[in-house]
């Protein structure tokens, strides 16, 4: 592993190779947390009417303009029905909020605003033409598009698409991922261990990763180190899926296995060794349009792994328009020491306070421990180069979830 390749330009070797994939409708009821593989059109205006933004009194503002008035009250008009008549000048006409303005009226006076007597309201100060009067269509015009192609459907989005009319979406198919977890000593959660043996974190663990990315993880099992087991295993995991993300096995060790047996399988390497700690083993091929990662088996590697190269290459087989890490910025706690050859990513907690984001170191920082990363909230970026970052010096972040 001579040429260690930096993060970015491994991150641009999988975008390259990371095409969307097809496109399928979805209803929105199940849209949430999608891509849109196509614009979304509104088929309606929105507001699909002039609408009252107050609960009041529907008025010419002309007749205010000599406030105080009286006006008397004709009307009242509730949402959900058309008002019976027009406005005529000098009355008012009351109205609920979300109820249509009716013809003749151009500004809503807020109930709080008016005194309601005998004779009518007593309306104390002019108001002005539009108050509190939505324009049809003054959110989205019919036709017009409401979210591009590209977007991720959160909650807003899935409220906005409701709003304009719109009831399925084109959107990418999720990815179907399968995991092949690789070692001898791994024994299922829950199991007594015997000698040397530990318990499978990874498998879990990638099965959520994916499942929070929005891809369709398969568990395709746990195998031996043994080259007939990988083999069989690793045949039948190129098949029928988008990707396939592998741990352990993955580094120089007489034990692994997993890149000699997948180069055999027709896999095509295109990198092998990133410059990043941990999980420098990483590697990364492909084989006709399957996308294939190799993360090495420490479970912090795999953390750190997933979120730099599996992540985005999910989100561009999803079609977002920025697939790559979005990483946020907060403020050391204390000074971290920088790797000369390799970028580093410490795992650490989350202290919001008035001035922003600390970051406070967590527990122990090697890739084996996965529990000290469970107590963690971020993997703070300290980019390679001599010397160290000082406390309180600005540190890129990616929150884990
Ligand atoms: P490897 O990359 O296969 O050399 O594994 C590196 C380290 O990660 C070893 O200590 C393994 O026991 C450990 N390891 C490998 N796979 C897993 C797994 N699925 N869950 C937990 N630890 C693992
Ligand atoms: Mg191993």
């Amino acid at each position: 592993m001579a040429d260690l390749i930096t993060i970015e330009e491994a991150q641009r070797l999988v975008l390259e190779r990371a095409r969307r994939l097809t496109a399928e409708r979805v209803p929105i009821e199940r849209a949430y947390g999608r891509v849109l593989a196509e614009p979304a059109v509104a088929t309606c205006d929105l507001p699909p009417f002039c609408s009252s933004a107050m609960d009041g009194f529907a008025v010419r503002s002309n007749d205010t303009a000599a406030a105080p008035v009286t006006l008397p009250v004709r009307e009242r008009v509730a949402a959900g029905a058309p008002p019976p008549r027009a406005l005529a000048p000098g009355e008012a006409i009351g109205i609920a909020t979300g109820a249509v303005v009716p013809e003749g009226a151009d500004a809503v006076v807020p109930l709080e605003l008016v005194t309601e007597t005998d004779a009518g309201i007593e309306i104390g100060a002019a108001v002005a033409s539009g108050a509190n009067v939505r324009p049809r269509a003054g959110d989205a015009a019919a036709g017009s598009v409401v979210l591009q192609a590209g977007a991720t459907l959160g909650a807003a989005q899935v409220g906005a698409l409701a709003a304009a009319g719109v009831s399925e979406v084109q959107c990418a198919r999720r990815p179907r991922v399968g995991i092949l977890v690789t070692g001898s000593e791994l024994r299922p959660p829950g199991e007594p261990l015997g000698p040397g043996e530990i318990h499978e974190s990874n498998g879990l663990m990638l099965a959520a990763l994916l499942t929070s990315a929005g891809a369709v993880p398969a568990q395709l099992g746990t195998v031996a180190d043994d080259l007939d087991e990988h083999r069989v295993a690793m045949e039948r995991a190129l098949l029928g899926f988008d990707m396939l993300v592998t741990s352990g096995g993955a580094s120089v060790g007489p034990h692994d296995l997993v890149r000699s047996v997948q180069a055999a399988l027709g896999v095509a390497e295109v990198f092998w060794g990133v410059a990043v700690k941990p999980g420098k083993p990483v590697a990364f091929g492909v084989r006709r349009d399957h996308l294939v990662f190799s993360l090495p088996g420490n479970p912090v590697s795999v953390l750190v792994g997933f979120e730099l190269f599996v992540r985005p290459a999910i989100n561009a087989l999803l079609g977002a328009i920025e697939p790559l890490p979005a990483f946020a910025w907060g403020r050391l706690a204390e000074p971290a020491t920088r790797n000369e050859l390799r970028d580093e990513f410490l795992r650490a907690r989350i202290e919001r306070g008035a001035t922003g984001v600390t970051l406070v170191r967590g527990g122990g920082q090697e890739s084996h421990m996965i529990v000290a990363a469970g107590q963690a909230d971020a993997l703070v970026h300290v980019p390679r180069g001599a010397g160290e970052l000082a406390a309180g010096s600005d540190a890129r972040y990616l929150p884990l979830r």
